[in-house]
């Protein structure tokens, strides 16, 4: 295993399953953590060699779990002289089936970035591309070919494809391709491979047809079905359980969106790997948001300070992989978000235990994919407990969601009372205007005031752009207009206030500071601590020794078109 910076280690998990380094090297590249339930279970068994069943869905692995192993056995096997080689070329001996275009895509893509520095090569064959292209591809020769069962008979029947090399294949989504009609050409394309081969075959459901195939071109193949664990619905927490179904280039607004409409006063975000949560945490922040990363890569010190802002509040949002996550004690979160399927239903169920405890409440929220929408059933099944689909909120949602917190807010003014000071405000207009006019009149500039003018930027379409809100910090703190919540307070041990001359009513917006000063001042949105708006101001937190290059480099430029004071805040 790799020494050094922690970061860099290859994933404990993973390390133990037999994989070879350059493999180890290319899932901890990809920011993968530990492997999944189908992972750990089958990259063993096939490594050994053994012909396989194993019923998993998509949003499983399932692509590694076949991809890692074929990849090293076909590496260990190129070892052995010229076994990957005929007349000089390379023969292609892996060949993965699958149901679709799309997927021969996904997967062919997936099992190169596996493939990354094996010098093991993949070529996808689908049916309506050009067939030149294809076998010129071929014709070069590829170890690995990822294809649907139609276009690879063509190219078998043209002799541009030729199997008796395969040393190993996969029927991926088995069960598809038999309702698409398959079953005859999967036949002739593994008569046509030698019978030595390994085979192992992967599908979200066991229908008893797929038995008839098993049994013709499996050798006594070991059965892999991911545990059921039985789970008492009385032992899950009372939570509400809601899925998005939401393409992946959409997710990003998709959930600003549902952050907007649930408005979690203290949240955790589940994602699969480093890389997404770091992408994640830069794109939330980049619209206003407060949220901090905690993956596995990150130093135990980091984490701890990462863990003292969100538990101080100067984070709304925990953007976490499961494994960084398991060792936070955080009580008391309102919402649990899913930002991928969880890889089981046990992972599920671990995750949205962290809400609803202590008798209240909790909510958890699943961006799926359309493809992933098998998974979200067995976790259905597995839990007892319905998960409603919904649609992501649109502007009029998020509007009279708005609306509903203005009015919130104005209910709680009306209960503390203390109004004689603008009484006579209202007394004056009175004499001139119907009162409930003079009242809605209010309602619209305080509504206009909380929500910071952001009706002006609504649109339908994308929603990538959607500000934030109706979120937290004005929610708490009704009326209270001028002065951020915390100015005036300390700054953290190791982080300075900078005080920036323009807030609210010169259109400044978080995004714009956090953009200013990270192109400005070369620092990572995730090294900014508390960004703060007021009327007149902004106070943004920074470390202690980047305040001074950022002090400068803010000097040099402009906010919003406009030369603006900055210094170190004055309270500090
Ligand atoms: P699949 O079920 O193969 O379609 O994979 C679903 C998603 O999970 C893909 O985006 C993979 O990149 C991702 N993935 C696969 N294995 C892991 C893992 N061990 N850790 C994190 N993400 C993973």
């Amino acid at each position: 295993m790799a020494t050094g910076s922690r970061s860099t280690e290859a994933p404990a998990g993973f390390s133990t399953l037999g994989l070879a380094d350059s493999l180890l090297k290319a899932v901890t590249a990809l920011g993968y953590e530990e492997p999944t339930p189908v992972q750990r279970e089958t990259i063993p068994l096939i490594l050994s060699g053994q012909d396989l069943i194993a019923q998993a869905a998509t949003g499983t692995g399932k692509t590694a779990a076949f991809a890692l192993p074929m990849i090293q056995r076909l590496m260990d096997g190129a070892a052995e002289a010229g076994a990957g080689r005929k007349g000089g070329k390379r023969r292609t001996r892996g060949l993965v089936l699958v149901p679709t275009r799309e997927l021969a895509m996904q997967v062919a893509e997936a099992t190169h970035k596996y493939a990354r520095g094996t010098g093991i090569s993949v070529v996808p064959v689908y049916g309506g591309a050009p067939m030149m292209q294809q076998m010129r591809a071929l014709d070069r020769g590829v170890d690995i070919v990822v294809g649907t069962p139609g276009r690879v008979l063509d190219h078998i029947r043209r002799q541009s494809l030729g199997l008796d090399g395969v040393q190993v294949l996969v029927l991926d989504e088995a069960d598809e391709m038999l309702d698409m009609g398959f079953a005859e050409d999967i036949d002739t394309i593994l008569e046509a491979t030698p019978p030595e081969r390994q085979t192992t075959l992967f599908a979200a459901t066991m229908p008893a047809r797929l038995r008839g195939i098993a049994d013709r071109h499996l050798r006594d193949p070991a059965r892999i079905t991911i545990a059921r664990e039985k789970t008492a619905a009385g032992k899950l927490p009372r939570v509400r359980q809601v899925a998005y179904m939401v393409p992946r280039a959409h997710k990003g607004a998709a959930l600003q969106r549902v952050l907007d409409m649930e408005s979690p006063t203290s949240a955790l975000v589940f994602c699969r790997t480093r890389i997404e949560v770091d992408t994640l945490v830069e794109t939330l922040n980049a619209h206003g948001y407060r949220a901090e990363a905690i993956h596995g890569g990150m130093q135990q010190r980091q984490r701890e300070a990462v863990m003292a802002r969100f538990r101080a509040a100067k984070a709304d949002l925990l953007i976490a992989t499961d494994v960084a996550a398991r060792g936070l004690d955080i009580r008391q979160l309102s919402h649990v978000f899913n930002y991928d399927v969880p890889s089981a239903p046990e992972v599920y169920i671990h995750r949205i235990g962290r809400t609803g405890r202590a008798g209240a409440e909790g909510v958890a929220i699943t961006l799926a994919e359309p493809r992933e929408h098998r998974l979200l059933r067995s976790i259905e099944s597995m839990t007892k407990q319905k998960i409603e689909i919904a649609t992501v909120p649109t502007v009029s949602d998020l509007r009279a969601r708005r609306l509903e917190l203005t009015s919130a807010s104005i209910r709680e003014q009306l209960v503390a009372g203390d109004l004689d000071s603008v009484r006579v405000v209202v007394q004056s207009l009175a004499g001139e205007f119907d009162v409930l006019d003079v009242a809605a009149a209010a309602v619209k500039l305080v509504h206009a005031h909380l929500s910071d003018g952001e009706e002006r930027d609504e649109r339908d379409v994308p929603s990538a752009a959607l500000p934030r809100d109706v979120r937290g910090r004005r929610e708490e703190e009704p009326g209270r207009p001028s002065r951020p919540r915390d100015a005036g307070r300390p700054s953290a041990a190791g982080t300075a206030r900078i005080y920036i001359g323009a807030g609210r009513q010169a259109g400044i917006r978080p995004a714009d500071l956090v953009g200013a000063i990270t192109n400005e001042a070369g620092i990572t949105s995730r090294e900014l601590g508390v960004v703060q708006i007021a009327d007149r101001f902004s106070i943004v937190e920074v470390p202690e020794e980047a305040a001074d290059t950022v002090i400068d480099a803010m000097k040099r430029t402009s906010l919003r078109g406009q030369r603006v004071t900055i210094r170190r805040d004055r309270q500090t």
